[in-house]
């Protein structure tokens, strides 16, 4: 469809490219996704204007410069193993699956989790794991983790989720209810290193490490 192709590079130059979204890497895998792919067929036409979507549910996948930023902020090595709270569409999934060895990623609502993980398996994805559960405790099975990115605005950091990340790792997360700052934490032997940005919206974090309602 060469409008959404002439709408993907828009995208790439207009708000990755020129809003600070540097990584080669993270670029490449922004042109591969189809993010057409992860919105309502009668969103189609909107899938590369950077903006979030509803997929269902009352959730979002988020806008491109979003998801972006928090997979630079992540700063993805080939082999790392990834976990991510919040699959939402799967579109932040797919964009770590060609970035790193292995994802898992949880979602509370199942029928979200289930169109994702068809989706993902249909694309070709198949280094990603989907569950459906509260992420805000984390996946202790397969930890530890050389990053986590959570995709829904928590009150604080999740304990457990610091808990399960390898020292060296790092950890992005939207803290705050309303307006949010990303948050980036490194894990060091003895202690954790922390980054701030100001100014973010996302859905709510819902569980026993988020808010307890949505
Ligand atoms: N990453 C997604 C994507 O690429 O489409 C967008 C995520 S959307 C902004 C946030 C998602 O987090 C929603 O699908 C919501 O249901 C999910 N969520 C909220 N609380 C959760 C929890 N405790 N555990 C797992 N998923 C949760």
């Amino acid at each position: 469809m060469p409008d959404l192709a002439e709408a993907k590079e828009r995208m790439l130059k207009e708000h990755l490219a020129a809003r600070g979204i540097t990584n080669e890497r993270v670029l490449k895998a922004f042109r591969e996704v189809p993010r057409e792919e992860f919105v309502p067929d009668h969103l189609h036409n909107l899938a590369y204007e950077d903006m979030p979507l509803e997929v269902g549910r009352g959730q979002t996948i988020s806008q491109p410069y979003t998801v972006a930023f928090m997979t630079q902020l992540l700063d993805p090595h080939r082999e790392d193993v990834v976990l991510e709270v919040g699959t939402g569409s799967g579109y932040q999934a797919a964009i770590l699956a060609l970035l790193v060895e292995r994802v898992f990623t949880i979602e509370r609502f199942a029928e979200l989790a289930q169109k994702a993980e068809k989706r993902l398996g249909r694309l070709g994805y198949d280094n990603v794991e989907v569950i459906v559960g509260d992420g805000s405790r984390g996946w202790p099975e397969r930890a530890p983790f050389e990053g986590i990115i959570v995709t829904a605005g928590a009150p604080e950091v999740p304990p457990p989720l610091v808990e399960q990340l390898k020292v060296g790792g790092r950890l992005v997360a939207p803290v705050g209810k309303g307006v949010q700052e990303m948050v980036k934490i490194v894990k060091r032997e003895r202690e954790l290193e922390k980054e701030i940005y100001p100014g973010f919206r996302f859905v709510p974090l819902v569980g026993e490490g988020g808010f307890k309602d949505a």
